[in-house]
């Protein structure tokens, strides 16, 4: 069958035809074969280069040798045990060693757990129940959080089946916006027990914070003893070897990872200051449990993948980001594009709006009609990228420079395509 085809069949036995939403793009998703280093292979025989990437776990590419060679060896000792293993406490290792903020970590199975128990930690930890989110920010997909969220929409609908007692707890505010924090912390910050954000906002596209805007964070929220989260669960192992954390020289309490830390597994962590990790169970009293937190597969992936993630890597890896910014620049330049490219490290998106992006306000006033005609475009040309504006593009480390050099030129005729120039 075809990708068409197995849709249309698809859609008769999973919901939507998809398990995550934002796979359902019109008129319907390729279907995988296989991927190996950047490339992706479909059902209908296309091959292209990726700068999805799994949104965001595969920093190293498809199919990476070592990865696999540690699983399989892994994998013929047993694949969950419930109880302890070595590897756990040498992946932890390797986290408190990276990440300036992590003195204890747990292991969770996605990124979503890892913030829902963060949530909750810092709650248990200031025994205050409110929370601060950032409008369009995407924390995954839990009742806490999903507030005012972003992750591929544009204007997601708050969900359904969220009671309001729940969500009561949790208010937003504008990212970028020291005063509207600063606000509402005054008036209610006996009651607040945490402020998350994701340090680059990935999940309306890409969004940096203002200069001082994280250090304004970090000051607000030590004086007023709430607790600062740091969403790394995209920039986390991404940015640098220690996270946003490292690059911007910025500290919170706690910070929740995934994506990029279970190696192509699933696999989400939180992890934070000794004195309040200790409260999670079964030191603590802040319940946290899971079956399969800190699966010997993931962890074993997890493993090797933090140990190729060198500063030589990372030194490459922005070299190639930077490279590939420069000539997509050139390109709008050329053509004379009101379009506004965004992005550091290995993450870019092209806006489709004349604005600088500072927020979710401004970003959801992009051209998303034309940003789908370019995504066909690209796609035509052999490139897959996240197939909405809201989304991030990244690169990997097996993204080599002739890969670059075809995402630059697919990229200058679909802007043609899509602006009519
Ligand atoms: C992807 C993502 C999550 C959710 O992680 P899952 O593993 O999909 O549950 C949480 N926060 C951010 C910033 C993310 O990008």
């Amino acid at each position: 069958m075809n990708s068409k085809e197995l849709f249309k069949e698809s859609k008769k036995y999973l919901s939507g035809g998809v398990d995550s939403p934002v796979r359902a793009f019109k008129p319907h998703p390729f279907f995988v074969e296989k991927a190996r280093g950047s490339k992706i292979w479909d059902v209908d025989g296309n091959i292209y280069i990726d700068c999805c990437l799994g949104y965001g776990p595969m920093i190293l590419g498809h199919g990476n040798i070592k990865i696999t060679e540690a699983i399989a060896k892994q994998l013929s000792n047993g694949t969950s045990y419930g109880a302890p293993t070595e590897n756990e406490i040498t992946l932890a290792k390797m986290v408190v060693d990276r990440v300036p903020s992590a003195q204890m970590v747990r292991f969770v199975n996605s990124g979503t757990e890892a913030t829902m128990s963060a949530i909750r930690l810092a709650r248990g930890f200031t025994k205050k129940d409110k929370i601060i989110k950032f409008e369009g920010s995407y924390h995954g997909a839990h009742d806490y959080v999903l507030v005012k969220s972003g992750s591929g929409a544009a204007t997601l609908p708050d969900s359904l089946g969220i009671p309001k007692d729940t969500t009561k707890n949790t208010l937003s505010v504008p990212f970028n916006d020291e005063e509207a924090l600063a606000n509402l912390i005054k008036k209610q910050k006996d009651e607040i027990a945490a402020v998350i954000v994701e340090p680059v906002m990935g999940n309306i596209g890409c969004v940096e914070p203002k200069k001082g805007f994280l250090e304004f964070l970090r000051e607000i929220t030590r004086e007023n003893n709430i607790l600062l989260i740091f969403d790394e669960v995209i920039t986390g192992f991404r940015l640098s070897k220690g996270g946003a954390q490292t690059y911007y020289h910025i500290v919170p309490d706690i910070v929740t990872m995934g994506k990029i830390i279970g190696g192509g597994f699933p696999m989400g962590a939180f992890a934070g200051k000794k004195e309040i990790m200790e409260m999670i169970a079964p030191s603590g009293n802040v319940y946290q449990a899971g079956t399969f937190n800190g699966n010997p597969i993931s962890v074993t992936a997890g493993i090797s993948t933090l140990k190729q993630l060198d500063q030589t890597f990372y030194k490459d890896l922005n070299k190639k980001g930077n490279f590939l910014r420069e000539k997509i620049a050139e390109i709008i330049e050329d053509l004379d594009l009101n379009v506004n490219l965004v992005g550091l490290s290995s993450m870019f998106q092209i806006y489709f709006n004349s604005k600088k992006v500072l927020n979710y306000e401004i970003a959801k006033q992009s051209d998303t009609a034309k940003f789908l005609v370019y995504f066909k475009e690209l796609m035509k040309n052999g490139i897959f990228i996240p197939p909405s504006q809201f989304e991030c593009n990244f690169i990997s480390c097996a993204h080599n420079k002739e890969d670059l050099a075809e995402i630059a030129i697919a990229i200058e005729s679909s802007l043609k395509i899509a602006w009519n120039k």
